[in-house]
């Protein structure tokens, strides 16, 4: 069988390798962090930084295909990658994904609604993006941002100065702050024939930040469940993309917003273990590998719960309820704001 390289070796990394696995495949991590939980699943491991160029071609060398399960590897390393075997997804989906502000331009040049925006680099920038956009406003550096790090909320022109000190000199995006009811998120599939899946949206609840629960069904007319697979859609082909993608969207009155993209398999989509023939893992490995894709279709309601830090403490709780699957990462270590598990509660059969 094929070895698929994964970029990456957290919980995403670990997942996709249980996938992969079931579909006869081998996978080797590249992790520069040392014992990451995708290394309890995988083949093989290599444990270097994105800077070692020997390492690189070594792992390159060992495998046939390349994906990733985060987004923010360094430019040279995915040059030095792509000159021995494919990525998958593209090298587009990761230019226009690690930067908020090529990211926002990409998705308006598409037609599509986001909240309204404005580089900032100086006090003075601000000033001028307060002035065109208001506040309430919310300022995030334009890179290297999850769950939450790196945003500083401005509820009046005054929070300017500590927003600003906030981002620590990097380079940072003014966002309006959207009026949304809720937020939900479309995950996508694309192969490489240009077919594409995409499963129901979910409704997201986060809590400081981080993703909280997400829910199928989601709370949206029939017309807006086609518009955010629409949408999703729109991206998947625009970028030529081959794999699953997230599409974090607001509904708002004016319609829904796209928030975010995230050219891998999302925290939003883990629903899809337990509600789904083919989950957003297993569908991935299809994409990367060049098989038919399965199709969205969600058997299911269920109820995904992030378990953060010492909430993993409800484990044996959770191990005695029914229809609740869980998902645990093997980190030994709970530090508050990490990710340690997820459970999946399936609350019935899926209607229509
Ligand atoms: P992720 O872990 O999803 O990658 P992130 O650090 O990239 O998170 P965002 O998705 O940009 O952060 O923001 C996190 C959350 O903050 C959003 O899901 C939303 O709840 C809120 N938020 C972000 N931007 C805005 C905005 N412009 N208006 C209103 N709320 C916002
Ligand atoms: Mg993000
Ligand atoms: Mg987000």
């Amino acid at each position: 069988g094929a070895t698929i390289g994964i970029l990456g070796g957290g919980q995403l990394g670990r997942m996709l390798s249980v996938a992969a696995a079931r579909l006869g495949f081998r996978t080797h991590i590249y992790e520069p962090a040392a014992r990451p939980p995708a290394a309890d699943v995988a083949h093989a491991v290599t444990t270097a930084p994105y800077e070692d160029e020997a390492a690189l071609r070594a792992f390159a060398s060992a495998v046939d295909v390349i994906t990733y399960e985060f987004e923010n590897i360094p430019t040279a390393a995915l040059d030095l990658l792509e000159a021995h075997r494919p990525i998958r997804p593209g090298r587009r989906a990761l230019a226009v994904s690690q930067d908020r502000i090529a990211e926002k331009d990409f998705l308006t040049g598409l037609g599509l609604s986001t909240a309204p925006y404005a580089g900032v680099d100086s006090a003075q920038d601000l000033e001028a993006a307060i002035a065109r956009i208001g506040t309430p406003a919310i300022l995030k550096t334009t890179r290297l941002g999850y769950d939450g790090k790196g945003q500083a909320r401005l509820r009046a022109p005054a929070d300017a100065a500590a927003a600003l000190a906030a981002m620590q000199g990097a380079p940072a995006v003014l966002e309006g702050f959207v009026d949304f009811s809720h937020e939900v998120s479309v995950i996508a599939a694309r192969g490489p024939g240009g077919e594409v899946a995409a499963y129901d949206p979910g409704e997201n609840v986060h809590r400081d930040g981080i993703l909280h629960t997400t829910t199928v069904p989601a709370r949206l007319s029939p017309a807006q469940r086609s518009d955010a697979v629409l949408i999703a859609a729109r991206i998947l082909n625009a970028l030529d993309y081959v794999g699953v993608l997230g599409v974090e969207l607001f509904v708002t009155a004016q319609g829904l917003l796209v928030n975010e993209i995230a050219p891998r398999v999302h925290n939003s989509g883990h629903w899809t273990q337990n509600g789904c023939a083919v989950d957003q893992f297993e569908q991935h490995i299809r994409a990367v590998a060049g098989w038919p894709l399965g199709d969205g279709k969600r058997h299911s309601n269920v109820v995904m719960t992030n378990l953060i830090g010492e909430e993993i403490e409800q484990v044996p709780g959770l191990a005695r309820e029914s229809m609740c699957a869980l998902h645990l990462y093997g980190k030994a270590e709970a530090r508050p704001g990490r990710k340690m598990g997820h459970v999946n509660r399936v609350n019935g059969p899926a209607r229509g």
